[in-house]
């Protein structure tokens, strides 16, 4: 069952769906007691099963989780389905889509994980408006709509999970241009704590608690409707090193780029990463090469080691 969601409903969603999801555990009944069988919607693995240990592991790799059950969906039924066997049977869950949360969130120990990596389509709905499912990694979604010319501000990690992604807000190279990625976020399609198919787009709270609140608090969500923009014609990316630095030359270095940055143009991102004694500092550009653009490289170049600039044809890859 499909249904839109009104303020009331919300709120009362609110409070039921992170009771439902944050249930004290049981024990997991195993096959001889009920445990649930795969079909059309949903795939099930337990521990000794194929694939069980590579759907189990995320990102962070110093994260070891072992669910009871993993739940590989594939459609919004699938995590209906999955959603009620857990609730029946007091099992915790947690949500995975492109698995790269640092912290562990999308896995857990003796309960259920639901699996959102089969659930990984990417539909046209109009020029301007993609349908995806939240397994989609954005190195598939950006192969798949660049060469259309057509873009969504997401982050600069091929193997993050869209669903991930865009529920925490999402930021990435065009953000300053473009907004987050939730910015983009049109509509959602979602299952809630007590296992309902719900849509919520336009001004439904529902889908403003999406833009950045719902990384498995409000429910499950199964499909998302994105605005895309038009693809810059091309990106100039611009990275200066500093080797070796100590705190006096970090901080006189960043304290040039903290002076130069607030100039930099929309069209401009910029970032710097210290790794060890190397400090990295990246400035891209989708526009123009501005008097303030130039200036920041020039003052950049003038306090590190070395400078490579690369220019990217944007839809011919990323
Ligand atoms: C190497 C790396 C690079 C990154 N680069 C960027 C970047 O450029 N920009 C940026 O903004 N962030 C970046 N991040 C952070 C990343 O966006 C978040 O960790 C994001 O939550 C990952 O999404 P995921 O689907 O891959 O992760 P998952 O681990 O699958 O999920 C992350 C969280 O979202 C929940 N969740 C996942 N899917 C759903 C769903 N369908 N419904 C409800 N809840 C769900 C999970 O339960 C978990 O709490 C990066 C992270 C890493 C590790």
């Amino acid at each position: 069952m499909t249904q839109h969601i009104n303020r009331k409903k919300f709120l009362q969603l609110s409070l039921l769906a992170p009771l439902s999801l944050a249930a004290t555990p049981l024990q997991f009944l195993d096959n001889k007691s009920g445990a649930p069988c795969s079909n059309d919607n949903v795939a099930y693995y337990k521990a000794g099963d194929a694939d069980y240990e590579t759907l189990r592991k995320g990102f962070n790799k110093r994260i070891d989780k072992r669910p009871a059950i993993i739940a590989l969906v594939k459609n919004a039924e699938g995590v209906a389905e999955a959603v009620n066997y857990a609730a029946k049977n007091n099992l915790p869950i947690a949500v995975k889509s492109g698995g790269h949360c640092m912290e562990g969130f999308s896995g857990n120990n003796g309960g259920m994980v639901i699996n959102m990596s089969a659930m990984n389509n990417i539909e046209w709905v109009n020029n301007e408006t993609i349908k995806l499912n939240p397994g989609c990694k954005l190195a598939q979604i950006y192969d798949a709509i660049l060469p259309k010319r057509r873009i969504i501000p997401g982050g600069s990690c091929a193997g993050v999970g869209i669903g991930g992604l865009v529920l925490g807000g999402g930021y990435g190279l065009t953000a300053r241009k473009f907004g987050l990625t939730c910015d983009s976020l049109q509509a959602v399609t979602m299952v809630d704590g007590t296992g309902k198919i719900i849509t919520a787009s336009g001004n439904d709270e529902l889908l403003w608690a999406c833009k950045g609140g719902n990384n498995g608090n409000f429910g499950i969500v199964a499909e998302l409707t994105f605005k895309t923009h038009t693809a810059p014609a091309t990106m100039q990316s611009h990275r200066f090193r500093a080797y070796k630095v100590d705190v006096v030359r970090a901080k006189a270095i960043l304290q040039k780029w903290f002076e130069l940055t607030p100039s930099l143009p929309a069209d401009c991102f910029s970032a710097f990463v210290l790794n060890g004694r190397t400090l990295y500092i990246l400035l891209t550009n989708v526009g123009k090469q501005t008097a303030a653009v130039q200036n920041f490289i020039s003052g950049l170049k003038a306090v590190t080691d070395k400078t490579t600039n690369t220019l990217h044809n944007h839809w011919q890859g990323h």
